[in-house]
Formats: C-alpha cells, structure tokens, sequence
C-alpha cells in the first residue's frame, strides 16, 4: 500500500499552470471559511438561486485573482518556495480568524511582533497545529513531491502572459455581467476584503514592514504643551493609574453585571463611570493612543509616535513619573520615564512559569508612596484580563466562578466556562485595586486612583473572541472599558472636586481622550494644550 503510494506520488506531475489554478483553488475553496461566513452573511444567506449564483462568481474570481497574482512567480528557481509559504501562511491566519472572529491587519501585526514569548506560547495549541497540518503542511508536501514542468523562458514568458491576460479578462467579464451587484455590493461591504486569505495578511504584513522600515528614523520628537506649567509650592499628592488588560465594562457588578465581580471596590467609595469608549481595540494601539494629545479623530500608532505624550509633560513639570509593568511593555509610552519590569521577577507565591500575578505591581508601592516628597503619578499596567488564557490570571482563591476553561485554546470551550474564567480575573482585579486603595489611604498625604482598562474583550458572542478587530467593525465589548475613580477626602478638597457634583457626571459618555486633560486637570498643569471639556473632573470643580 506505502509502496503504491509512494509510486504515485513519484508520477505525479503538472504545469505550472495547473499548479497555480489547483493552488487558487484549494485556497479559495479550504482557508477562506471566514471569508465566506461574513460573505454569505452580508447578502443574507443562500436560500435563493442568485445569492448562489453571486456565491459562485465572486469564488471565481477569487481564482483568477490568485492565478494572476501566482503567475508573477511562476518560475522554477521561486515557485514552489513561493506556494509553501502561501499554504502556511494561509493556514496559519485562517486558523486565527477561524477561532477567534479577528482579521489579520496591520494592527494583529504589530502586536503580533511586539508580543513576548510567553504570550505567544498561549497561542500554539493542538487544534492551531492540526490546522496547519492540513491546510500548510499537506498541499506543501503533495507541490513538493510534484514535478513541475516548465517551459524554456521565453516561451513560458509567453505562456504566462496569456495566462494573465485571460484570467484578467475572464475576470472583466464576469464582474461586467453582474456590474451592479458586484460593484455596489463591494462599495457597501468594502471591510469584507480584510477577510479575504491571505492577500489581506500578506498585503498587511508588507504595509507594517514598510511602516516599520521608514519609521521615524532620525526625526526629532516634537514637544507638546512646551508652555506647561505647575504652580510653586503645590501640595504632595500621589495619583496611581492602573493600565488594566483587556477587561470589559459590562462584567464590573460596579456597572450592573449580575455576578459580585466586585466586592471590594464595592466597599470602597469609589466612582465609576459607566459609558466609556477605549481608544482602539488593541494594546499596541490604545496604549499610546491613552496617553496622546492627538485625541480619537486625529490618532494614529505612527502619528503619535512623532510626538511627547502626556508621562513626558508631567515629567517635564517637575511630577515625579513611574511606569510599572506586569505585561508586554509600555508601547513606547514610558521611553522617557522611569520603567520598572516586574513580569519576569522571581516571586515564589506571585510568579510561576515565567508569569507573575498582578500583585507583583504592588510590591514595594507603599515605601515608594510614603518616599514621595512632591507630587507623583505610578502607572501600574497589569496583565489582567489578558487572553486566551484567562484561567492563568487569577490565583487559586479567587476562582470563584467554576467550571473555568483551563486551557489555551478557548474556543474549544464552552463559552460559559470562558466567561467563568474571564470574571475571575475580573473578582481578582477588583481584589488588587481594593489593595491600591488601601496602601493609597494608608498615606498621610492626599491621594487618588484612576483604573481603566486598554480596551475590551469577546468572550465568544457570535463566535468571536478576543479583541483587535478593526474599530469600525469590533463588537461593543471590545470597546467598552471600565472607568473607575478614588480619591482620599483630602484629594477631594485639595484639587477642589465636589463629590456630589462627579457622581452627576458617572453616567456621560467619555472616551479615552479624557485621560490626557482629566491627568494635567488633576497635576494642575496649565497649558494651551489642556482643553477642560475633556477633563473628566473639570464640571465637579467647585466653582
Ligand atoms: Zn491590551
């Protein structure tokens, strides 16, 4: 039987022209069920003769748009190479788009080169490895076994341009026989191309490469608020602002979900606000974006990056600036500041397999509050609610919601068992921002603490997971974050907020654009750049 096998795999053998139709073929018809879930979707199902007919069409001239696109490298030196890393990379994003409802553009990129190991390992699981032996590794092997027949180059030339070109008017001509539908449908359904595996990843690799390439080498950063500035002699006070890790609004009982997510918060005076917009749908993008002056409307990672951001002015105002990390780093938000990097520390109760709990950000913070002269601001950025592997954010006491998924690959879960796991890192931090309080209070000067989280999360609603899909299009999970405020009364009476009057305004509709005017409100930094209509405190000062 191997034998016989192994005799017909030797025979087998095709042009390069076969080969690039069977190739378009296979990957229009098996990596693209994503593609055609939001397809079959947007023209509302298959019931009708036409919707298959549209169906049909459109999968052809996926075909010949890959056979064009093939034929560039259809020479024996780059071709079979080529195809290999078109299966595997297929294969590989089909799985992830598969799994967890994302698209992979330029933003999964770059958080995808930014994550650390231990990040990453999370994500190569069995079902990830069965995938891509069967889409990547088994029609790599069945090219590579095959010969390939290629003409004498100036003939296969010749070939391959009448291949192009009759794939290219095949391709005028069915889009020409249902103009309308085809054009008005992809004007309508433009985001749709994302879907489409793996032109989309492979064009988003090369645009983030790019990007990365032209960077803003040698361009000297551009200083914002240059006129800010602190009045003399202002009282020592200390702000720590919690960067949390992809916790969404609604599993905060502070915000009215069902389940006691929150018992310490709860019992401490705190003000939470409950209709918050997270500035983008990924860390790599909401982190800078929180801290920039550009606002939503104007942001972009790379404009951003151009200029100071809100650690860099407060540095520069005399505010003494910590950035404490217990996830993939600060983005490039703390370059400039003093960074402490505590995910690797080696904690026997806190960290085991190169991870540590949250509360690692706390080690110490009390001695560095109470060594506080002037005025301080510590970021502590957890690791939170950071997926897919939820069950290993909460330690074993605050796993109150069981059974929880405990395994990487959470789509194989139940999704009640992945919300089980996603609330115990929400029940635990609420446990170490109740801790935050407490060492806050245990000060002697005024003090007060800001939580919000980078942006939200999917816990399997209409099959999607995770987070970073493209903003226009993410699910409101994935971007509704919490908000959450104390201040000792001191605080309170010290920056002149009227408690009453904040407790109004819990139920605005904010934004993360209000973190870099509601910080330089809080610091009392006068600048041009300060706008008090986004300063979350501005309407309760009294006056
Ligand atoms: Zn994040």
């Amino acid at each position: 039987m191997i034998r016989r096998i192994h005799i017909a795999l030797r025979r087998l053998q095709a042009s390069a022209t076969v080969i690039n139709f069977l190739a378009a073929a296979f990957l229009v018809c098996c990596a693209n069920g994503p593609f055609w879930t939001a397809f079959i979707n947007k023209i509302g199902g298959l019931a009708t003769a036409n919707h298959l007919a549209f169906v049909l069409m459109t999968g052809l001239s996926l075909c010949l748009v890959f056979n064009i696109l093939f034929s560039f490298f259809s020479f024996s030196a780059v071709h079979k190479p080529f195809l290999v890393v078109v299966f595997c990379t297929a294969a590989v994003a089909s799985y992830f788009m598969g799994s967890y409802g994302i698209v992979i553009d330029q933003k999964m990129i770059t958080n995808l080169l930014e994550t650390d190991v231990r990040e990453a390992s999370e994500q190569l699981t069995w079902p990830l490895f069965r995938h891509f032996l069967l889409l990547g590794v088994l029609p790599s092997t069945l090219l590579l076994v095959t010969r390939v027949t290629y003409r004498p180059w100036r003939s296969e030339l010749l070939v391959r341009r009448g291949v192009m070109m009759g794939s290219a008017v095949l391709l005028v001509a069915i889009v020409m026989a249902d103009f309308k539908e085809f054009v008005l449908f992809g004007r309508k359904n433009i985001e749709l191309r994302m879907y489409i595996n793996p032109t989309y990843p492979i064009y988003s690799l090369s645009k983030t490469v790019k990007r990365n390439w032209q960077g803003t080498h040698g361009e000297a950063l551009k200083v914002v608020a240059a006129d800010a500035k602190r009045p003399a002699n202002t009282p020592r006070t200390a702000v720590v602002l919690v960067v949390g890790e992809a916790a969404r609004a609604e599993q905060f009982s502070l915000n009215g979900y069902a389940r006691a997510t929150n018992p310490q918060l709860e019992s401490r005076d705190v003000f939470s606000f409950t209709q918050v917009q997270s500035i983008g749908t990924d860390t790599a993008e909401s982190l800078p974006g929180m801290f920039s002056h550009l606002g939503r409307a104007h942001y972009s990672r790379a404009e951003a990056s151009r200029y100071e951001n809100l650690l860099d002015i407060l540095q520069r105002t005399g505010v003494q600036v910590v950035w404490r990390d217990n996830s993939s780093g600060s983005k490039g938000v703390a370059d400039r500041i003093r960074f402490e990097d505590l995910a690797d520390e080696k904690d026997s109760a806190l960290c085991s397999s190169g991870e540590c709990y949250d509360e690692i950000l706390l080690r110490d913070l009390g001695e560095m509050l109470s060594s506080n002269a002037g005025e301080m601001l510590i970021v502590l950025h957890q690791k939170g609610s950071h997926g897919p592997s939820y069950y290993k954010r909460s330690p074993k006491n605050f796993k109150q919601f069981l059974p929880e998924c405990s395994q990487d690959d959470v789509q194989e879960c139940d999704q009640q068992s992945i919300i089980n796991a996603y609330d115990n890192t929400i029940v635990y931090t609420d446990y170490v921002l109740g801790k935050v309080i407490d060492l806050l209070k245990a000060q002697s000067y005024a003090t007060a603490m800001l939580y919000t989280s980078d942006h939200g999360q999917s816990l399997g609603e209409n099959n999607i997971y995770l987070h970073g899909l493209p903003y226009a299009i993410a699910p409101r999970q994935q971007k509704h974050v919490p908000m959450i405020f104390w201040a000792s009364s001191s605080y309170l009476r010290e920056k002149n907020i009227d408690q009453d009057l904040l407790r109004k305004h819990r139920i605005d509709r904010l934004n993360h654009d209000y973190l870099f005017h509601s910080l330089l409100g809080l610091f009392s930094v006068t600048t041009d750049a300060y706008r008090p209509e986004l300063d979350l405190f501005q309407s309760a000062r009294r006056q």
